[in-house]
C-alpha cells in the first residue's frame, strides 16, 4: 500500500496556530487507500497549541535551512529553531517510513510550497517554500499541496 505524509490540519487534526484545522475533504479521500503518517512541524518543534502566528521574514525555507533568514512569530519572537527541529523531525518521520509523497498545507511556513506569506502578517505572499516543504524538496521527497486536489 503506497505510503504518504500528510499535514495533520489538513485530516482534520486541530494544531493550527489558532487551535483549529484545516480538514480538506479531497485530501481525506486520496487518503483513504493509503498509509498516512501525520506531521505537524510546529508542534514536532515544541510550539503549543494555540500559538502566535510565525512568518518567514527573509528569503524562504531554502535559506532557513542555509541558515540565513529567521522565522518570527508576531509577537516578535524568534521561532526559527523550533521551525527547524519541526522540519527535521517531520523529515525523519518520512525517511523512517520510506515516504516519497507528502501532502502539505499551502502557504504555511511551515508547510507551504511553492508560495508563503511575506513576513509581514498582512496576508501577502511571496514566492518560496516552508521550512519543511523545503526540507522535503531537498531530500527528494514529492511535496503537494491541497491545492493540487479538487474539492468535490
Ligand atoms: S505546521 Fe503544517 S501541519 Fe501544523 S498546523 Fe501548520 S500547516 Fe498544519
Amino acid at each position: 500500500m503506497a505510503k504518504v505524509l500528510v499535514s495533520s490540519c489538513l485530516l482534520g487534526l486541530s494544531c493550527k496556530y489558532n487551535g483549529s484545522n484545516n480538514y480538506n475533504k479531497a485530501v481525506t479521500e486520496f487518503c483513504r487507500d493509503k498509509i498516512v503518517i501525520l506531521a505537524c512541524p510546529e508542534v514536532l518543534g515544541g510550539l503549543p497549541t494555540p500559538r502566535p502566528p510565525s512568518e518567514l521574514q527573509q528569503g524562504d525555507g531554502q535559506d532557513i535551512l542555509k541558515g540565513e533568514g529567521s522565522v518570527v512569530n508576531k509577537l516578535g519572537n524568534d521561532v526559527t529553531k523550533n521551525f527547524l527541529e519541526g522540519a527535521q523531525k517531520a523529515y525523519q518521520l518520512a525517511k523512517e517510513n520510506n515516504v516519497k509523497v507528502s501532502v502539505l498545507k499551502a502557504k504555511s511556513p511551515s508547510c507551504g510550497s511553492g508560495k508563503i506569506y511575506d513576513g509581514q502578517f498582512c496576508g501577502r505572499l511571496k514566492n518560496g517554500d516552508g521550512v519543511t516543504a523545503a526540507l522535503f524538496k531537498k531530500n527528494n521527497i514529492k511535496v503537494l499541496t491541497e491545492e493540487d486536489f479538487n474539492e468535490s
